[in-house]
């Protein structure tokens, strides 16, 4: 079994992180030609952010 995941985003990259930890084959598929950043720093606020609590 192959899992097609549309988008390498967080989302699509975290599940193919836990497709891959589960042994389970995966493709994934993006549609831009390259990742950018987008905005500014990604801000993680607490209880999420360890440095925070
Ligand atoms: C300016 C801005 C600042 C942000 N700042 C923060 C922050 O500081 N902290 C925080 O927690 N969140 C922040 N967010 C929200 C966060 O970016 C999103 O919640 C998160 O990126 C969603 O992840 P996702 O994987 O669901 O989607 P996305 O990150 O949007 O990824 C989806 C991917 O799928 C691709 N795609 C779409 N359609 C197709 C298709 N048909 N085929 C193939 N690929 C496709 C897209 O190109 C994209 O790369 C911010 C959002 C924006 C816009």
């Amino acid at each position: 079994m192959t899992v097609l995941i549309a988008g390498a985003g967080i989302g699509g990259l975290t599940l193919g992180l836990s497709l891959h930890q589960l042994g389970i084959g995966f493709r994934i598929f993006e549609a831009v030609r390259e990742i950018r950043p987008l905005g500014g720093r990604d801000q993680c606020a607490a209880p999420c952010d360890p440095g925070a609590v």
